[in-house]
């Protein structure tokens, strides 16, 4: 049985002077060493490491903000988006979180447009004829050479997120 680090993760509304300014404040705390984590933003294909104070502010304005994850060196929780609900208090999240990913999976709904309808596969290794053609046709996505327990294996072409 492989450990399971949990982090506390605390979204704290931060109000400028205006109140349109308006951030997340992310703190991760727990038994997780914070030097290791990341916060990522796959629609931005932007990644920001937790400081040493376990703190990370964001602003969620911005709309590729709005979905992220935390990842802990190469193990992922589950997908947030602040979109779909409000996260305005301590969460406790687990990394991995591989029952959220295999349910994703399983039914191949997009985290986002909560659609399937143009969810495709990602394809890892060198293609051949048949897969080129099935790119071109977009019926697949090739996604390199380079494969991890953890990557990604479907591609939502509306929202153009690996998952
Ligand atoms: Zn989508």
């Amino acid at each position: 049985m492989k450990t399971l680090p949990f982090i506390l993760l605390l979204l704290m509304p931060v109000f400028a002077l205006t109140q349109s300014n308006f951030h997340k404040t992310v703190l991760l705390n727990g038994t997780a060493s914070c030097e290791e984590a990341v916060v990522v933003f796959p629609l931005l294909n932007d990644t920001v490491r937790i400081d040493a104070s376990c703190w990370l502010q964001f602003d969620t304005t911005t709309a590729g903000r709005k979905l992220f994850y935390c990842c802990v060196k190469d193990e992922q929780s589950r997908l947030y988006n602040l979109n779909d609900e409000s996260i305005d208090a301590v969460l406790k999240i687990s990394v991995p979180d591989t029952v959220f990913y295999s349910h994703l999976h399983a039914t191949k709904i997009c985290p986002v447009c909560h659609k399937d309808n143009q969810v495709i596969p990602l394809i890892y290794g060198k293609p051949g004829k048949q897969l080129l053609l099935q790119q071109e046709k977009g019926e697949i996505k090739l996604a390199g050479c380079i494969v991890s327990k953890n990557s990604p294996g479907l591609f939502c072409k509306r929202d153009q997120l690996e998952f």
